[in-house]
């Protein structure tokens, strides 16, 4: 007799995960993919000989585990940073999502909480709950930016042991300014994350929470290569903060998390910083072009300092994502309901989704009519 199939319910999971979704930003083969906010410009043949090199002197020592504090790359992503950073004020991990996990293991955990501004990361909640933290939802204002008074209301209502704090903001795009970052680091109690995955996408001029580090050991400001570094295949990401928070952190990483490959492919790409960040420049224009095209075409646009636009406001906004995908061109539905995010791609992808975009408009109404961002639209996106 063949056993009755398994399912999730049949299984001793904790209470806690009953009922929850996983993270699952859609991975459909399309020709035009801008929904992950990916850099869409592949690696040099320059850049790929050299990984190559690389993979096969380190593939000769496989055998040994990898460098278990990662010096020689945290040494290379101090450099990188800038701001006097030096090698015991940055850790690296599988991806932002990792580093973001091991902060939540060691300053998180059973009993305490974390509050973040909504709509931002979605990544935020699940990561916090996934190690039994409370998550509070705050809330940003009808421009998406956060009100310093009202934050530092709910920071002394909740007592948070971490705030998050996305800048730029993603889906929105939006940016906040050093002094309202400054006054919540004064407010909060216990950590706060500062996740600059997109700071490289900035305009010009906007200062890196980076700067506020000396005198506020409880701040940390994470990054990624995911984004700018257009290395999301290799899972880096990385934080600075003050040495004991990384001391903090090396309590709760697993030993060896991050392979010699990763490592390696890391330096590499970090050698080759130069030829990566110059598709910021492109993606940047690019990503001014879209914001003024849509604006154009009547469209509500969020300010963008990152490497995608949230645009609407749609009665259908499912009607959009799909007659785009028609048109072979994905984008994400993600943020507040009337609206849509889209990713910016390279020129061609972009005259293609400008393209799509038309047909879709004439076939769905767009609501001019101002607000649809209040806290009643996020119910249920994150
Ligand atoms: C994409 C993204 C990350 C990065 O994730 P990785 O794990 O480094 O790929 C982190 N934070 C935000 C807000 C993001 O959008």
């Amino acid at each position: 007799m063949t056993p009755r199939p398994v399912t999730l319910g049949d299984l001793p999971i904790r209470d806690d995960l009953r009922g929850r979704s996983p993270y699952g930003a859609p991975q459909i083969d399309v020709p035009v993919r801008l929904n992950t906010n990916e850099n869409p410009y592949p690696p040099s043949p320059a850049l790929v000989a050299d990984l190559a090199g690389a993979v096969g002197r380190d593939a000769a020592s496989l055998n040994r585990y990898p460098d278990r504090d990662a010096l020689a790359l945290r040494g290379d992503l101090a450099a990188y940073l800038g701001h006097g950073l030096a090698v015991d004020q940055v850790w690296a991990a599988n991806g932002s999502n990792e580093v973001l996990q091991q902060i939540l293991q060691a300053f998180g955990g059973h009993g305490r909480s974390a509050l973040g501004f909504e709509p931002s990361y979605s990544m935020h909640p699940i990561i916090t709950t996934g190690v039994s933290t409370r998550w509070i939802p705050g809330s940003r204002e009808e421009d998406f930016g956060v009100d310093p008074g009202k934050a530092v209301a709910a920071i002394e209502e909740h007592r948070p042991d971490i705030v998050f704090l996305t800048s730029p903001n993603n889906p929105t795009g939006t940016a906040l300014p050093l002094g309202v970052i400054e006054g919540l680091v004064q407010a909060a109690p216990g950590m706060v994350v500062v996740d600059e995955a997109y700071f490289e996408f900035a305009r010009t001029g906007t200062p890196s929470a980076l700067s506020l580090l000396p005198g506020n050991p409880r701040l940390i400001v994470t990054r990624t290569m995911s984004k700018a570094f257009a290395m999301a295949g290799t899972r880096v990401g990385y934080l600075a903060a003050d040495p004991a928070v990384v001391e903090a952190l090396l309590l709760v990483r697993l030993p060896y998390h991050l392979s010699t490959l990763t490592q390696m492919a890391a330096r590499v790409a970090l050698a080759h910083r130069a030829e990566l960040l110059g598709t910021v420049d492109r993606l940047r224009a690019e990503r001014d072009d879209c914001v003024a095209w849509l604006r154009g075409r009547g469209l509500t646009v969020a300010d963008s300092d990152a490497n995608f636009v949230m645009f609407g406001r749609f009665a259908d906004r499912r009607a959009v994502w799909e007659a785009l995908l028609a048109r072979g061109v994905l984008i994400r539905e993600v943020g507040p309901p009337e609206w849509l995010r889209v990713s910016i791609g390279t020129t061609g992808e972009m005259a293609a989704f400008r393209e799509a975009m038309t047909d879709a408009l004439a076939a769905s109404p767009v609501i001019t009519t101002p607000g649809g961002s209040g806290r009643d639209d996020l119910e249920g996106i994150l």
